[in-house]
């Protein structure tokens, strides 16, 4: 089975209720556009707002802690966001692993959380501009995301459901710098193959890798055609509903791969 194409728009910090109209306008698109998973991850003060209203996308955090609950101020575990209304969440954002200092081991810690609270997770991974110029990108991403995925024996055994892979070239975020057909191609390759060594042939080939970093409507065609690209985390162009439906359309359209 071939999972629909995902397309994620990820709010980052922008969104106050009046976005709440946006949202409204990406749902009912995504309701003629079935062939392809719509879902949104705004802050986490709109989360319950759209996830009351929404009939057909799905929502989610951008962020969760690692632990159940306890004295940490400011932080929000994985089970109040479920509780909220969010179906998954995004976990090692680069924003996240720079702007805040998280480690690889605090990544897989909050993915082990996530999971254990039924929601789904959306890993990411990508390297900066200086580690693609030093040839060692696909060894980066590699060794990345093994570190930041849950070791297989505390993986659910649907994990092509439970898990999604994010590519993000920390380069191409928020640039208008997108990477090359070939260079997604090799990493998504890479990445798939990884997978496959960690959680077998079945599963390992069915857990969606999306592509991140300026996606838009006009490029999007070109990246989705590229083979092993499930989708794409969409930041800037998420936020009004004509771009980024523009971009769930190019995902529904058929391609060659
Ligand atoms: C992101 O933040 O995940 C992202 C890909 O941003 P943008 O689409 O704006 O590059």
């Amino acid at each position: 089975m071939t999972r629909r194409p995902y397309i994620v728009g990820n709010w980052k910090m922008h969104g106050t209720r009046a976005m709440l109209s946006e949202a409204r306008a990406i749902d009912r698109a995504a309701q003629r556009h079935m062939k392809v998973e719509v879902a949104l991850a705004p802050p986490f003060t709109l989360i319950h707002p759209i996830h009351r209203e929404a009939e057909q996308i799905s929502v989610g955090a951008q962020d969760c802690h690692q632990a159940d609950g306890g004295a940490y101020t400011g932080d929000i575990s994985a089970a109040m966001i479920a509780d909220a209304g969010a179906k998954f969440v995004i976990l090692g954002h680069s924003e996240r692993r720079q702007g805040h200092g998280e480690s690889d081991a605090l990544v897989r810690s909050k993915a082990r959380a996530a999971l254990a609270a039924g929601l789904r997770i959306i890993m990411c991974c990508g390297e900066t501009a200086q580690t693609r110029e030093s040839g060692k990108a696909v060894a980066f991403v590699k060794k990345q995301l093994k570190a930041s995925l849950p070791d297989p024996a505390d993986t659910p055994a649907d994990v092509a459901e439970r898990i999604t892979i994010a590519y993000e070239p920390i380069w191409a975020i928020g640039t208008g710098n997108v990477a090359t057909t070939a260079d997604i191609a090799e990493m998504h390759a890479a990445i798939r193959k990884l997978l496959i060594d960690l959680y077998g042939e079945e599963q390992g080939r069915e857990v969606r890798i999306l592509y991140g970093g300026s996606v838009k409507p006009e490029n999007a065609a070109e990246i989705f055609a590229v083979p092993e690209v499930g989708g794409a985390l969409v930041g800037g162009a998420s936020l009004t509903a004509d771009s980024f439906m523009g971009i769930a359309l190019a995902a529904g359209e058929p391609s060659d791969h």
